[in-house]
């Protein structure tokens, strides 16, 4: 596959590490566990969304906008990661946040992502839960363009097909880094959101025929609603490739029983999974996906769903930085 057919920025840290967590996998007692450092991404912390920005912000300086606009949750590492190369590149950035868990904790609405958001100097403005938030960018950018300005809108995310190219390139990258080390990978399991990482995952690894499987784990959705836009994304994706047809729906699967109570808030099993990584691997995780992907990861593997498989790898989506933003959700202990 062609990927430099298309506009892309290279401001990413790449290849990112694929390392083995010896601890948890004695730990766990099952298959050998590797880890795609996907948090090490490079900008403003890292995190998957740096991936899909090289080809999307390349884009929009192709389309030669002067302004950023984009969506996401209050803490959203999207927004974070979107806010730093719009910086970097001299662009005006503009975020709207959806308040989806309606939270009044102070860190929760002013530390962690949004603190970041903040520092690199874009603009936030907040909306209730169940916004159309789409239509309220599209307002934005009308408003904008009709004080000279050339908005670029970023979707939610940033999963559409130019951003699921930054993961056909991850799963080329994966493959490659797999096939120099001779790691034989079963499984790759991950945290599926917005369906742009899983989209492209999945069609780069079809199209190279690595008969890798790829579980995503939801942090949202139900698991109908979850297959049908990844598997929608993925198709659209391999059209733009001109693959048309590549990706089946059986390519496409997730396991949604680890949501918990609703997006963005912490489970138990999610502070289980943040505690063993720090503690087995020094690897950090976040509440809102990393952890409930991370749940979902250690929980298949203490009920054998792996058993045939030698090694599996969990790509880590980054987020650590949201960890600031959810400070309550830990039942630590004072010290003096
Ligand atoms: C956005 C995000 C995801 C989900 O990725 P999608 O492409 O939206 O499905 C997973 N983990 C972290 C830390 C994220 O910020």
């Amino acid at each position: 596959m062609h990927l430099s057919r298309f506009p892309r920025l290279q401001f990413a840290h790449l290849a990112t590490p694929l390392e083995p967590m010896p601890n948890l996998s004695k730990l766990l007692g099952g298959p050998n566990l590797w880890i795609k450092r996907d948090d090490c991404t490079g900008l403003a912390g890292g995190g998957n969304k740096t991936r899909k920005l090289e080809f999307l912000m390349g884009e929009a300086i192709a389309q030669q906008a002067d302004t950023i606009i984009t969506q996401g949750a209050t803490q959203s590492n999207h927004a974070r990661q979107t806010a730093a190369i719009a910086a970097k590149m001299g662009m005006e950035c503009h975020i709207l946040l959806e308040d989806r868990t309606g939270s009044k904790d102070v860190d929760y609405n002013y530390n962690g992502n949004v603190l970041l958001d903040q520092l690199f100097g874009a603009s936030l403005s907040k909306f209730p839960a169940a916004t159309d938030m789409n239509a309220a960018m599209e307002e934005l950018a009308s408003e904008l363009r009709a004080k000279g300005k050339k908005p670029y809108i970023v979707p939610g995310g940033g999963s559409n097909t130019v951003g699921a190219l930054g993961y056909v390139n991850a799963a080329i990258e994966l493959l490659t880094q797999a096939n120099d080390m001779q790691l034989k990978i079963d499984h790759l399991v991950h945290a599926t959101g917005s369906a742009g990482t899983q989209a492209g995952l999945v069609t780069g690894l079809v199209a190279t025929n690595s008969q890798i499987p790829v579980l995503g784990i939801g942090v949202r959705a139900p698991q109908e609603t979850q297959e049908g836009n990844v598997f929608k994304l993925a198709q659209a994706t391999a059209e733009y490739l001109n693959i048309p047809g590549a990706v089946k729906r059986e390519d496409v699967v997730a396991n949604c029983n680890y949501v918990g109570e609703g997006y963005g808030i912490p489970t138990e099993s999610g502070i289980e999974a943040i505690e063993l990584f720090a503690q087995q691997e020094s690897i950090l995780l976040d509440p809102v996906y990393s952890a409930k992907g991370a749940a979902g990861f250690i929980d298949l593997i203490r009920k054998g769903h792996f058993a045939d498989a030698e090694n599996i790898v969990f790509l880590h989506t980054g987020g650590s930085q949201a960890l600031f933003g959810y400070r309550q959700a830990f039942n630590l202990p004072e010290y003096s």
